[in-house]
């Protein structure tokens, strides 16, 4: 593995950051015509990491144009030769992951060990997946001549920079699109690294276009009127102001939204090993996870001997510096994200709901929030309706598999959701009951790009990954 030699805590040397980035423009880094620039912090210590571009309407429609002009000829390749640039991507992406690792972890927050371990890998997987697909695509049942759609234009957000870009540009580019993709204002980084990497392939100018900068940038992007593919990832909020934006315009969208998915705990459930799971799905990237486990519904005879078991296994993790390979948890991305969580978490106990968290000293620079479990919690509750993107559990208890399945189905997102029980009979049962896009059993997050991922109600709609996820960006 590119990892062995790594030390613990990992250094921030083995990657070059600029003072400043440009936007990626039709192969060129290259300021914002208005000239405006914004900052990206390290999370973890509020440092100034660089200075990046601002794009205004002028910038995005000049990438627009550049991905048009370049949709002609990357359009017109055999699949084949649009695979050997998405396998070279992928594999200069491995070779460079250590570097992309230590990036995504200072711009981001989240600890060395899961850019690593999680999203590194993750992210090479989805460019090798696609790579195998580009020249398949005939042959697959998407009719004879399944054609791209044209320009997509994807916005994306902070909790997964490098993964949620993998997500949306393999898939464009296997299926002979061209891209114009607005990474978070908080982590432009591993965005612009990523537009080298296209270099480094070769991959032919205009193919990928990144502009950076806030909301406003992203709305230029998605109204622009050469665009015919929208694909976001973020909040509920945002994501129905896109799609008023789209209705009524030819242009094809996918949604993926928020969550407060429930990981159900039925009581011959493997206890150590749901301990494991229940604090993955809440506590992977501080809970700042789409797909978060963020309800925890537990059986009522299993409750005091698994609660008793996650407190001690929550002592156990470690808080701090996200460099160090041996964190558990890191920052919170944004002052702005941590004011929302902390808000949230003071309403549930204003609310009547018990908090707890474990014995941890918070660093004294950065944005931190402790892993927090609310217990005594009910429908009513504000924390166990709202989706707080944070480390944040809320416990509910059930006494029948019914209830466990209404209590879990009752909130308006429907992405993910977790099934812990010896019964097989009763993971399926259960499982074809929930209005979840995802259901995993005896474990939690795990992600494999031939499987698509998307939601029910608001969390969205359409799928990314797998052979579903490549029909959003064709016309069959
Ligand atoms: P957001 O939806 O505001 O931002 C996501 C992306 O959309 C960013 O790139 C942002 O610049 C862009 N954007 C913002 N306004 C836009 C607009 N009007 N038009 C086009 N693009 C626009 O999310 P956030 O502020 O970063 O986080 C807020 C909440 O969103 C979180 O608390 C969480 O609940 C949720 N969230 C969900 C996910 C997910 O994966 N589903 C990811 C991040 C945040």
């Amino acid at each position: 593995s590119v990892f062995e030699y790594a030390p613990a805590p990992e250094s921030r040397s083995v990657v070059d950051i600029a003072p400043s980035y440009g936007l990626f423009i039709d192969g060129e880094f290259a300021e914002a015509a208005g000239g405006k620039v914004f900052k990206t912090v390290s999370p973890a210590t509020e440092e100034v990491l660089a200075e990046v571009a601002e794009a205004g309407a002028e910038d995005v429609d000049r990438a627009v144009r550049a991905a048009r002009k370049a949709f002609e000829g990357w359009s017109a390749l055999p699949g084949a030769e649009r695979a050997k640039y998405l396998f070279r991507i992928a594999r200069i992406i491995q070779e460079r992951s250590r570097e992309l690792a230590v990036l995504e972890t200072l711009d981001n927050g989240k600890p060395i060990k899961e850019t690593r371990d999680a999203d590194l890998p993750l992210v090479a997987a989805h460019f090798f997946y696609h790579a195998g697909w580009a020249d398949k695509l005939e042959h697959a049942g998407f009719g004879a001549h399944p054609r791209p759609l044209g320009v997509a234009a994807q916005v994306i957000p902070w909790n997964f920079p490098l993964l949620m870009l993998a997500w949306k540009i393999a898939p464009a580019l296997a299926t002979g699109n061209t891209v114009v993709l607005k990474p978070a204002e908080t982590t432009p980084l591993s965005a612009l690294f990523f537009a080298d990497v296209c270099r480094q392939a070769g991959l032919p100018r205009g193919v990928v276009n990144i502009v950076t900068g806030a909301g406003r940038t992203g709305a230029a992007l998605v109204a622009h009127p050469d665009v015919n593919k929208v694909a976001f990832t973020g909040s509920t909020a945002v994501g129905k102001e896109i799609a008023r934006t789209v209705a009524g315009t030819r242009k094809k969208l996918t949604l993926e939204l928020g969550g407060k998915g429930a990981n159900i705990v039925f009581d011959d459930a493997p206890v150590d090993q749901a301990v494991e799971g229940i604090v993955s799905g809440i506590f992977f990237n501080q809970g700042q996870v789409c797909c978060a486990g963020s309800r925890l519904l537990v059986q009522e005879s299993l409750h005091d001997e698994l609660l008793d078991a996650l407190k001690s296994r929550l002592s156990t993790l470690r808080l701090g510096d996200p460099l160090d390979k041996n964190t558990d948890i890191g920052a919170i991305n944004s002052a702005e994200q941590l004011a929302r969580i902390t808000a949230l978490a003071d309403r549930g106990e204003a609310e009547g709901a018990a908090r707890w968290s474990p014995a941890c000293e918070l660093p004294a620079s950065g944005f931190w929030f402790p892993p927090t479990l609310f217990t005594g919690v009910t429908q009513a509750h504000t924390v166990a309706r709202d989706e707080i993107f944070g480390p944040v559990l809320s416990v509910l208890t059930f006494r029948t598999p019914d209830e466990a399945v209404a209590k879990a189905n009752n909130t308006p997102y429907g992405l993910s959701a977790g099934i812990w029980t010896e019964k097989g009979s009763r993971i399926l049962a259960v499982a074809n009951k929930l209005r979840a896009g995802v259901i995993w059993s005896n474990t939690f997050n795990k992600f494999d790009p031939a499987s698509p991922f998307g939601g029910y109600k608001e969390s969205g709609f359409g799928r990314e990954g797998g052979r579903h996820g490549l029909e959003a960006y064709l016309d069959v």
